[in-house]
């Protein structure tokens, strides 16, 4: 035995071996050592020819999943391997063999993956000229590949689809990308495989083979050479580590990343789509406001809709469409969600089907979802709106598959496949004839029993069944004397003898044969019916995802009536108009209604970027999130929290919010932040939306506020960025900028001072903040008193080297280049020579501008350290300075003190 244990080891290096042995799976020697660690179980050993015991544990098959499970969340792959043939039947030792390789992103266990979510397994194809991604669910059947042609792409889409396992080639490894966060931060295992996996060749054989194509045109796949291989690699995995036919991957979907809005991973986590920033959970971020589906397929539908919002207004105003005439029907809509309710996850049931590990009852749940399916059909008919004609034209009622499971599956069968019990009366006329045996065995048994009672004169003689003996006549202590010799002892209890008979052994044959027979032919039965069912995969499939829309429109139907959501009006002129527009999960955390709406205007034209000042904690954070939120909402398809909305559709939305470091990747909160500054920069288009909260906060404040200055009059530039843009800043000094740079507006969150305190009113209005009520602020989050005193003295003092008066003189400078911009402005639509030349002057007056606004910064940082020098003469310092404090008695200490604050008292 352990020579065919090694021998299929040897062949699964890479893999943790569970060996099947009886009603165990064994690991040994290191493999062992490993699972006793992980799995927290015994290790013992194993005597096997060898000098010293070969470490070994082993754990039930009946509860091997969830070992499976635990085996694959600590970064292992575990190769299943299992008796071929029946042990009973077997010469020697039974045959064995790797039934299958379990890994993250091959999971089939339905019970420990998360229903609101795929599991997908990417396939990653890295080269210099191009790179092909796809992503593959075995437990649903979804299979989509895509490429893209630089890393920062590549990033967006792991980050959008989330897998669990990255299959990729050497290259991408060694890509320069930052392999190390995506094991760590996002939990992705990550392998390499060898070259030959990313064999062009091999791939499109693959690919066609699967799908039975003779050409990759007709899978719509002709302009993925990249793709191609990057999703044939993902199949072969997959080939090689399920062993089993993947017929349930019926279709492979190509996507074009540029039809999507483009969201990358810091904006993705930064406006908490699907999860909040800190804690990681659903409660609290967009999905969870979103989420009212029915369905395991609806939310992970909706999930999908989420991290890809719509750019195409005609698929957009579908959406909302269709989510208005839900709407407008409410009660059909109730109706329809009703149906929605009790229906399981078609998807993955069909897969179990597909990989014959359904069992009877996952049939019954099956069927049970089917019978909704006609009388959803009946409603979708009262709909008109295209999306819904769609579903109603996809969604198959399944009643021939239904009608199977009801007449052949019993209502109530037992889980497991090998017992009987399954197969519904009258279906089969062999099963319902064995099944008679088997109940007329009971009374032949009985009929016995009085006989022999009769005879025997043994009053409480009864015969009696285990699984160990069959079938036996038991007879208490008292009557023994009554057995006739004919009678074989079998077994001998404390007060009782258990006896057999020829005439019982006949019976016991016949009754169990029938069993064995009844139980063998239900299994052939059941397998039989799953087959047919699995033969019709793409129906059911495509029925679940009908199913999975209906679900996804009618909950967004459902959420804009509960929280008064209105339907935006969707534009590709660039005017984002919000009335009284509301932050959709801070207005569900905030009780008794208390949130403040607030407007929001902005355009390619004069309102392109608004400066929102305004104290720490008035609401700008909230503000600006709610309007990327409500944008992004439209483009999802959901209608949005607002009294009225015009959305200027947007191709991407970029966030800077924030500080945080991310120390795990060893870099520094500003470094982070000018990162993230630079990614905005260089990828933002004029037709994107910009939310930049603090830009410039991790740095000294001429530096901070140089660089802010610097990002503004660049995104307000038509000719450099041009981008829709909030801003919030605390350097009030930039509402200078108002008026001198175009498209350049000031608002501020509305505080109402109370003496020394200050009120928030939440409500953003024109104009800019005049300074920045730290103080107030620290005052709030109960700073000690006389850090705020002394806090107001250095304000008081620092507004006398005011550098407000400074940027405005700078600023006012601006005006004067703004002119010069405007005819440079002209100039660009005449030739491109001229375009390049009024560029290179732009460049030219620029690098002045920069010239003096450094030597005016400079002027600035001598005056404000000039301040700071002070130090070195004031009295007190120099007296704290020569304190021995080391040889001063608490009491020295106090008196030192008061002698001090007496002194600066004067
Ligand atoms: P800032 O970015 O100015 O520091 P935040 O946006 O973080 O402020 O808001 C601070 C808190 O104020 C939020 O957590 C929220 O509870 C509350 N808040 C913000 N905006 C509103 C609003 N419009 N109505 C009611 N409460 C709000």
């Amino acid at each position: 035995m352990m020579q065919q244990y090694m021998e299929i080891k040897n062949k699964y290096t890479d893999c943790i071996l569970f060996y099947r042995l009886g009603d165990f799976y064994e690991m040994f020697f290191e493999d062992a050592t490993i699972c006793a660690k992980e799995l927290e179980i015994t290790l013992t050993g194993k005597n096997c020819g060898q000098e010293e015991r070969a470490p070994m544990c082993g754990v039930p098959y009946h509860s091997v999943e969830g070992y499976l499970s635990k085996m694959i969340s600590r970064g292992y792959k575990v190769a299943i391997c299992e008796q071929v043939e029946d042990p009973k039947f077997a010469k020697g030792l039974v045959k064995r063999d790797v039934s299958r390789i379990v890994t993250p992103g091959t999971n089939l266990n339905t019970q420990t993956l998360d229903e609101t979510k795929n599991n997908y397994l990417s396939g990653i194809f890295y080269s210099e000229s191009g790179i092909g991604i796809s992503f593959v669910d075995i437990t649903t059947g979804d299979y989509y590949v895509t490429e893209v042609d630089t890393k920062k792409k590549l990033l967006d889409e792991i980050n959008k689809f989330l897998p669990t396992e990255i299959i990729c080639n050497e290259a991408f490894l060694i890509s320069g990308m930052d392999i190390v966060d995506l094991k760590e931060r996002l939990k992705i295992s990550i392998s390499s495989q060898e070259s030959w996996y990313f064999d062009e060749e091999m791939c499109q054989n693959g690919l066609k083979e699967h799908f039975a194509v003779s050409s990759l045109d007709g899978l719509g796949l002709h302009d993925y050479e990249y793709g191609v291989i990057a999703a044939g690699a993902a199949l072969k995995y997959l080939y090689e580590t399920q062993k089993n036919s993947l017929s349930h991957l019926t279709h492979i979907q190509p996507y074009i990343t540029s039809k999507y809005m483009l969201l990358d991973s810091s904006t993705r986590r930064n406006l908490e789509l699907t999860e909040t920033l800190r804690e990681k959970q659903k409660r609290g971020s967009l999905l969870w406001v979103l989420d009212k589906t029915k369905t395991a397929m609806g939310a992970r539908l909706l999930r999908n809709y989420v991290e890809q919002p719509l750019i195409d207004i005609e698929l957009i105003r579908e959406r909302l469409d269709c989510v208005e005439e839900i709407n407008q029907s409410a009660i059909t809509r109730e109706e329809l969600r009703e149906y929605l309710n009790p229906i399981y996850d078609l998807e993955r049931l069909i897969s179990k089907v597909s990989y014959k590990s359904a069992n009877p009852r996952d049939l019954i749940a099956f069927r049970a979802s089917l019978s909704m399916l006609p009388p959803i059909k009946m409603l979708l008919s009262d709909f008109s709106c295209a999306l819904m004609k769609e579903i109603d034209t996809e969604l198959d009622t399944l009643e021939d598959i239904c009608t199977l499971i009801v007449n052949s599956i019993d209502e109530e069968p037992p889980i497991s496949v090998k017992e009987g019990g399954i197969i519904k009366e009258g279906y089969n006329e062999e099963v319902d004839r064995l099944r008679r045996a088997k109940t007329d065995g009971k009374s032949w048994l009985a009929e016995l029993e009085a006989k022999e009672r009769d005879q025997t004169g043994i009053k409480n003689l009864k015969i009696k069944f285990n699984k160990v003996f069959g079938y036996y006549l038991e007879v208490t202590n008292s009557y023994q004397n009554l057995v006739p010799e004919t009678w074989t002892r079998k077994q001998t209890l404390a007060n009782a003898e258990r006896y057999i008979t020829p005439e019982l052994k006949e019976l016991e044959d016949m009754i169990l044969g029938a069993e064995d027979k009844l139980f063998s032919l239900e299994y052939n039965l059941f397998s039989e019916v799953r087959d047919q069912i699995a033969e019709q995969v793409k129906r059911i499939q495509t029925t679940a995802k009908a199913v999975a829309k209906l679900d996804v429109f009618a909950s967004l139907a459902f959420v804009a009536e509960r929280n008064n959501f209105i339907k935006p009006e969707m534009n590709q002129t660039g005017v984002i108009d919000v009335k009284s527009g509301r932050h959709p999960v801070v207005e569900k955390m905030i009780n008794n209604d208390l949130f403040v709406a607030n407007d929001t205007f902005l355009d390619n034209e004069d309102n392109r970027v608004s400066i929102i000042t305004g104290p720490n904690m008035a609401g700008k954070s909230t503000y600006m999130r709610q309007t990327a939120l409500i944008v992004l909402m439209a483009q999802v398809g959901s209608f949005v929290p607002a009294e009225y909305a015009k959305i200027g559709i947007v191709d991407r939305i970029f966030t800077r919010v924030g500080a945080s470091d991310d120390l795990a990747s060893g870099q520094s909160t500003f470094m982070v932040e000018m990162t993230e500054v630079a990614n905005i920069l260089r990828n933002a288009t004029k037709n994107s939306l910009l939310i930049l909260d603090e830009i410039g906060r991790g740095t000294s404040t001429f530096d901070g506020l140089s660089i802010a200055w610097a990002v503004i009059e660049h995104i307000s530039d038509k000719n450099l960025l041009g981008a829709k843009t909030l801003f919030a800043t605390h350097y009030h000094e930039l509402t200078e900028l108002e008026g001198k740079l175009n498209g350049v507006n000031n608002y501020c969150i509305a505080v109402k001072e109370q003496g020394e305190d200050i009120v928030f009113l939440r409500k953003i209005i024109k104009g800019g903040a005049d300074k920045s009520y730290g103080i107030q602020v620290a005052k709030l989050a109960g700073v000690p008193d006389a850090v705020l005193g002394r806090a107001r003295e250095i304000v008081d003092e620092l507004s006398d080297n005011d550098i407000t008066y400074k940027v405005k003189q700078m600023s006012d400078s601006l005006l004067d280049r703004d002119h010069s911009c405007d005819k440079a402005e002209c100039q660009v639509a005449e030739t491109s020579s001229q375009q390049n030349s009024a560029y290179e002057a732009k460049e030219q007056e620029n690098a002045q501008q920069m010239t003096t606004h450094k030597a005016k910064a400079k002027n600035d940082l001598d005056g404000q350290l000039s301040f700071f020098t002070v130090d070195s003469t004031n009295q007190v310092i120099e007296e704290i300075r020569n304190l021995d404090v080391a040889h001063m008695t608490p009491m020295d200490a106090m008196n030192m003190l008061y002698q001090l604050q007496k002194q600066i008292k004067g």
